[in-house]
């Protein structure tokens, strides 16, 4: 999920990382503390022990051979003696630890010493790692066990871990899920049956034991589910899927199993597990055969089928992926209840800013409804989101409460990118203006038929350098053909504007985005919603290829000809259309440009009022002073 919520969600597993990393990392600290001390000590005492001269150095063989000569023998690790012969001549040996040597050694009246301190701290070093080792791996066993006889160890690792026990009822209830009516209804006979178990009971009603929430991140399915078991009043487990796909075979299941019990002992429950499709997965989707995966599903598939419908136990999936879902997830008795979230629509994204925003002490003049025509395709977090950097933005320029300038500019900052302090050429700047005042006199000129303009700018904010943005009244659900052609005017007035004002051989780069939308939008109105007489109502599917490239499938060659000749038309067409509408109006327009460049940002009802040649001068001073 690229949700910014996420970064705050327990991901519980991560303890058991933790617990592992540690366990390395004192190994390892062992391991270099313990070899590294065993040497030192090793040294200085061959150090001590090796008289002035030099060792000689003594093959195994000559050992054996010279049996006789050996004074005494000093048996350090790694298979190395030192000592000195009978001559008093200091040797020194590679030697293969072997009693009888010794005891032919020692007959001959040497004295052989095994060199103790060393040895001991060496031992230790070996040892203790492999104790450490194997006490975690008897840890680890019963933790695989499972819970039947667990005892202590096993309920602290599984149940703290993937498991968040909410011991009191979650405070969460309906109340607190805005814009999403439809789905709060669907879940209200799972609430209903979680209060009054038996009244479904005598009628014989069935209730799905497992509901499947999918939806894009952030849409509320977590929330949601929470809010359920806040309104029955049970206690809510949450886990996540990525939990159980572990570092150790096996853990997965008993993780199943483990949560499965913990949520019999509380029925009546929701047990809710978030990014299911991490276990889930349908079989053949993966290539490598990930075994582990497939056994912790088909644990989690034995305990749905296992508890009966009167446990009280409701378990709910989340999944922003359900096409990458096993059908036998999908079966009866399993999640057989299937609740899509969309993203809120317009009056949603509403309800839902004003949910939030009793969080924050937000101005008076801020219009939600506004911010929420501003926000097509923000899901419930993102909003959430977009009052937060709001509230920090008031913070940072010291406002008392979050005004509409704050909210504008973490919109802004969200969807392209903060405020690029880039050092621009004044001629660039000044063209910009330009550019954007094409886009505007034209947008304003349509404003019957296409949506609003909100404002412009020439402020540089991610890769644009300046832009137009229009507040849609609705939420859209589809275009008229007289819609298309007007903003593919609007798209393409940028660049008209640049031509009429600097000469054809001034224009610049910056209409690239301006082109690419025109194209995108005149392509889908006639290779797919059958928009022109030209193609007629063919579906010629495109497919993207690399290299930006667009081939035709279903299309002969000259079907794919006449297609880009005849976007190639309006798109012709619409500039033609920006260029006239644009040198009519030169005077017009270049008032605009030099609101630009005088105040940087035109709101929509300053563009108007200079476009329609009135003047309100009330207006003005508010807006001018909420942007600098
Ligand atoms: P998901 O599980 O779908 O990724 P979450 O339930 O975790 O989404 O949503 C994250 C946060 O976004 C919630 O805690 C809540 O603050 C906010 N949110 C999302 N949808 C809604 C909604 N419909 N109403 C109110 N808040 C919402
Ligand atoms: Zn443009």
């Amino acid at each position: 999920m690229k949700n910014v919520n996420n970064f705050f969600k327990k991901k519980d597993s991560s303890k058991l990382y933790l617990i592992i990393f540690a366990i390395l990392f004192v190994l390892l600290i062992v391991r270099i503390f313990f070899t590294g001390g065993g040497t030192n000590v090793a040294n200085t005492l061959i150090a001590n022990k090796t008289e002035k001269k030099t060792p000689i150095e003594l093959s195994f063989s000559d050992v054996l051979r010279r049996a006789n000569d050996i004074k005494t023998m000093d048996i350090q690790k790694d298979n190395v003696a030192i000592g000195t012969l009978k001559d008093g001549t200091p040797y020194r040996a590679t030697i293969t630890y072997n009693p009888e040597l010794l005891e032919k050694i020692s007959k001959n009246g040497a004295t052989v010493s095994i060199n103790n301190t060393d040895s001991l701290w060496d031992g230790v070093a070996k040892w203790l790692p492999i104790l450490v080792s194997a006490l975690f791996l008897f840890w680890l066993l019963r933790l695989m066990r499972g819970g039947n006889n667990g005892g202590g160890i096993t309920r602290s690792l599984i149940g703290q871990n993937p498991t968040k026990i909410v011991t009191g009822k979650t405070k969460t209830t309906f109340k607190d899920v805005a814009g999403i009516d439809a789905e709060k209804q669907d879940l209200m006979e799972v609430v209903e049956f979680l209060k009054n178990k038996d009244k479904f009971k005598t009628l014989g009603a069935r209730v799905p034991r497992g509901i499947l929430l999918s939806g894009e991140p952030g849409t509320g399915k977590t929330l949601l589910a929470r809010a359920v078991a806040g309104e029955a009043n049970v206690p809510f487990f949450a886990t996540s899927g990525s939990d159980f796909s572990g570092i150790i075979v096996g853990l997965g299941v008993a993780k199943i199993k483990e949560i499965f019990e913990l949520a019999k002992r509380n029925a009546p429950c929701i047990l809710f597990m978030d990014e299911i499709d991490a276990i889930g997965q349908s079989r053949s989707k993966h290539t490598i055969n990930d075994n582990d995966r497939e056994q912790t599903l088909n644990q989690l598939l034995i305990e749905m089928d296992g508890f009966s419908n009167e446990t009280g136990i409701i378990v709910i999936a989340a999944t922003n992926r359900p096409d990458m879902l096993d059908a036998a997830l999908l079966r009866p008795g399993r999640f057989d209840r299937q609740i899509n979230i969309e993203l809120p629509n317009l009056e949603g994204r509403r309800d839902i800013l004003n949910l939030h925003a009793k969080k924050y002490k937000i101005g008076e003049q801020v219009d939600m409804m506004n911010v929420a025509r501003g926000t097509t395709g923000f899901s419930g977090a993102d909003l959430e989101n977009l009052l937060n950097e709001s509230a920090l933005h008031a913070v940072r320029v010291g406002h008392k409460v979050v005004e509409q300038s704050d909210i504008e500019e973490a919109r802004d900052k969200i969807l392209m990118g903060p405020v690029k302090n880039r050092k621009m050429r004044p001629e660039d700047i000044k063209l910009t203006a330009y550019h954007e005042a094409g886009h505007a006199f034209v947008g304003t000129h349509y404003s019957d038929i296409t949506d609003p303009i909100h404002k412009a700018t020439i402020i540089p904010r991610g890769r644009a350098l300046g832009m137009v943005q229009h507040l849609p009244i609705d939420d859209k659900v589809s275009m008229r053909l007289d819609e298309i052609r007007a903003n593919l005017s609007v798209f393409l007035a940028g660049r008209a504007s640049e031509e009429i004002f600097f000469g054809a051989n001034k224009i610049t780069t910056g209409a690239e985005s301006d082109i690419a939308m025109a194209t995108q939008l005149a392509r889908r109105s006639i290779t797919m919603a059958g928009l022109s007489n030209k193609i007629g109502m063919v579906a010629v599917n495109q497919a993207q290829t690399f290299g930006q490239r667009i081939a035709l499938e279903n299309a002969s060659e000259k079907t794919a000809e006449s297609v880009d000749a005849e976007i190639r038309n309006w798109l012709d067409a619409a500039y033609k259309d920006a260029k006239t509408l644009v040198s009519k109006n030169k005077a017009t327009v270049e008032k605009l440009a030099k609101a630009l460049l005088d105040k940087e940002t035109l709101s929509g009802e300053e563009i108007r009022e200079i476009v329609s040649g009135k003047k309100t001068a009330k207006k003005v001073t508010k807006k001018s002073n909420a942007k600098k």
